[in-house]
């Protein structure tokens, strides 16, 4: 009797998504084949620690989350240093830069995304960064060997704050120019990023809300980065964290089904047979706003990695929904939030002088959305009531959370969710 065919399981793109999908397979399939394709040329590493390493809080070795031994004791045949260019879905073919192709039963796409470019005259000269790759962080500790100059960081999201901090870490002098009124404007309001502010302009960061970069001046080495209002900041290095875009521009005119990224179904399948997504290159089902929607979140990202992995497999899986959850450290003040920002109704808070702030939206009979600053206990316990959309009267939350959850007879308003309370206090 002829034996069966392994199946050829080829992933492209060697991070958080990949390497859960990778992992997940191994798990259904022992003989399948796996092979993981990464234009960088380094085993699996987490990108939300290069502003540590920057700071030279970690060695390159600690942010490791693949190591050769991940690969080797899976069967994982891992070619990096080579860049995806083409797909041919009837063929079930990828095309890579070198010329070679790569057969495939099942793929997965999980190739995430790029820092979006700054239009500005001078972008191109040295000692201006995006930092999303490894390669960009060691660039950028070489170029702080070497000046010093301040620091211009533009855009205040995730990227921008936590390059400010390693910056501040290594005592550099720093300007932060942001185009809105906020820092983090994907996950605080105004009231939860001015506790941030006033920790900043402790520490002599001079920020520049509502303004751009619109040149760059330097000859052979970066000099100043000019404002759109004409301001002139003398500096040597310039971060730039202006978002991302999805690594999609290889999959046009394949038929592929492209919003900003690729649209996947709670399977994380796409719209070709044999062609799954997933990260930040995909946009799954956002649980809250009820759309495909990128979420370019670590977690989600290996959530959804898993979740395409097992299905590749062919064991059933689906998708939860990517919930918007982020949670950060900077300056010592810690904030967390998740979930929607607009419902029917908002309890905000400030306690401690105004160190500590609250909000809780809600929407639907439940909460919809939280943000914590200052004071993150219960972070969990609300996590689990946005994620369960359990149904909870506003005021009882609220004055649950005053109480600290002491008031027992409370916690049978919050539906039930006594375990989960229970154990955040513990954590708490
Ligand atoms: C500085 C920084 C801080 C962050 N902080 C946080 C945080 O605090 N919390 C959080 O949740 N998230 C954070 N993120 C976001 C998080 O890192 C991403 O959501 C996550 O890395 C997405 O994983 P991914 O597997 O989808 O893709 P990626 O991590 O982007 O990896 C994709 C890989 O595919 C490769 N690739 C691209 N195109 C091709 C191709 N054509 N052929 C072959 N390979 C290709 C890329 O080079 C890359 O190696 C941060 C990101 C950065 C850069």
């Amino acid at each position: 009797m002829a034996r069966e065919k392994a199946t050829e399981y080829v992933i492209l793109g060697n991070s958080a998504a990949g390497i859960a999908a990778a992992d997940q397979i191994r798990k259904a399939d022992r003989t399948g084949w796996i092979t993981i394709v990464s234009d960088e040329k380094t085993f699996g590493y987490s990108r939300v620690m290069l502003p540590l390493y920057i700071a030279g809080k970690v060695a390159k070795t600690e942010m490791v989350i693949a190591p050769e031994e991940f690969y080797a004791s899976r069967a994982i045949r891992l070619i990096w240093g080579e860049t995806a260019t083409g797909l041919d879905p009837s063929a079930r073919r990828v095309t890579l830069a070198s010329g070679k192709t790569l057969s495939y039963d099942r793929l997965l796409v999980a190739t995430g995304a790029s820092a979006k470019r700054l239009e500005a005259n001078g972008k191109e000269l040295p000692g201006l960064f995006f930092l999303r790759k490894l390669e960009d962080a060691e660039g950028i500790r070489k170029i702080l060997s070497s000046c010093s100059t301040p620091a211009v960081i533009i855009g205040g999201g995730l990227v921008g704050v936590k390059s400010l901090e390693a910056l501040l870490h290594l005592g550099r002098q720093v300007h932060l120019v942001i185009s809105s009124d906020r820092i983090l404007s994907q996950m605080l309001d105004k009231a939860a990023s001015d506790l941030f502010l006033a920790a900043m302009r402790d520490r002599g960061v001079h920020v520049h809300f509502h303004s751009d970069v619109k040149a760059f001046q330097g000859k052979e080495t970066l000099q100043a980065a000019v404002l759109a209002d004409g301001t002139i900041l003398p500096c040597c290095l310039a971060i730039i964290g202006k978002g991302v875009a999805p690594n999609v521009e290889f999959l046009r005119g394949t038929g592929i089904r492209l919003n900003q990224g690729i649209v996947v179904d709670d399977r994380m399948a796409t719209n070709i047979p044999a062609v799954w997504a997933a990260g930040d290159v995909a946009e799954p089902l956002d649980a809250l706003q009820g759309k495909n929607a990128p979420s370019a979140l670590w977690p989600s990202a290996v959530e959804g990695g898993r979740v395409a992995g097992a299905n590749m497999a062919g064991v059933s899986s689906v998708f939860g929904g990517a919930l918007r959850m982020n949670s950060v450290e900077l300056l010592g003040v810690r904030v967390v939030s998740a979930g929607a920002w607009e419902g029917d109704q908002v309890l905000a808070s400030r306690r401690n002088g105004g160190a500590v702030y609250r909000k809780l939206v809600f929407a639907r009979g439940g909460l919809a959305g939280y943000v914590l600053a200052g004071d993150i206990r219960c972070a969990g316990m609300l996590t689990s009531l946005v994620r369960n959309r359990t149904e909870v009267s506003a005021q009882a939350l609220a004055e649950g959370l005053d109480r600290g959850f002491s008031y027992q007879p409370r916690l049978h308003m919050l539906g039930g969710r006594i375990e989960t309370l229970e154990s955040q206090r513990r954590e708490s």
